[in-house]
């Protein structure tokens, strides 16, 4: 495999590695299974770990043995550059997620531009939601406008409401479109 083709297939890791972060994120960690992990990152931290973390743990697994098949196994240059994708999303995850969002390192970054204000807001507004259901915004390194996700969490938070009080569609009430979602809305 040439260099160039090998850059690609890095970089094309790195994008889907997002796209099945997303899945991952929306599907397993806030399903029935996948919350005995994750709620833990839905809560205050007690010490610096967390359950949460051990999804790290398990994915880098698959980085690790695609590296070391393609640099000791003969399974050739693919799998190393593809590891390589994996272990590098992982990296782009741990700095902008953990560090920069949730502030596990001490750090001075201060995000200035259009793109990453944007996604930092947006999984703060992720964070707005402490429960398994009704949470916006599962993506890392894309996210929707913000405001588009300030809509959202207002539906849902209204949702939640109406399906607390058993009450139709229809019939939403003001106070209910503001409550909790609204106020924990970051600006
Ligand atoms: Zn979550
Ligand atoms: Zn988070």
């Amino acid at each position: 495999m040439t260099w160039l083709a090998g850059l690609f297939l890095f970089a094309a890791t790195v994008l889907v590695m997002e796209g099945f972060a997303y899945v991952l994120h929306r599907f397993v960690m806030h399903s029935k299974w996948g919350w005995a992990w994750h709620e833990s990152h839905h809560r205050e931290r007690d010490g610096w770990f967390e359950r949460n973390d051990l999804y790290a743990v398990v994915f880098a697994l698959p980085s690790i043995l695609l590296i070391w098949g393609g640099l000791n196994g003969g399974w050739g240059d693919w799998a190393t550059w593809t590891g390589a994708g994996v272990a590098f999303y992982g990296v782009i995850y741990f700095g902008f997620h953990d560090v920069i969002v949730h502030g596990r390192l001490p750090h001075r970054i201060v995000p200035r531009s259009t793109y990453f204000k944007r996604i930092v807001q947006a999984h703060k507004l992720h964070h707005a939601v402490e429960s398994r259901d009704g949470a916006v915004s599962y993506g890392f390194l894309y996210a929707p406008p913000v405001d588009a996700l300030k809509q959202a969490l207002k539906r849902s938070a209204a949702a939640r409401v109406r399906a607390a009080k058993g009450l139709s569609k229809s019939v939403v009430p003001a106070e209910a479109r503001t409550s909790d979602g609204g106020s924990a809305l970051v600006d």
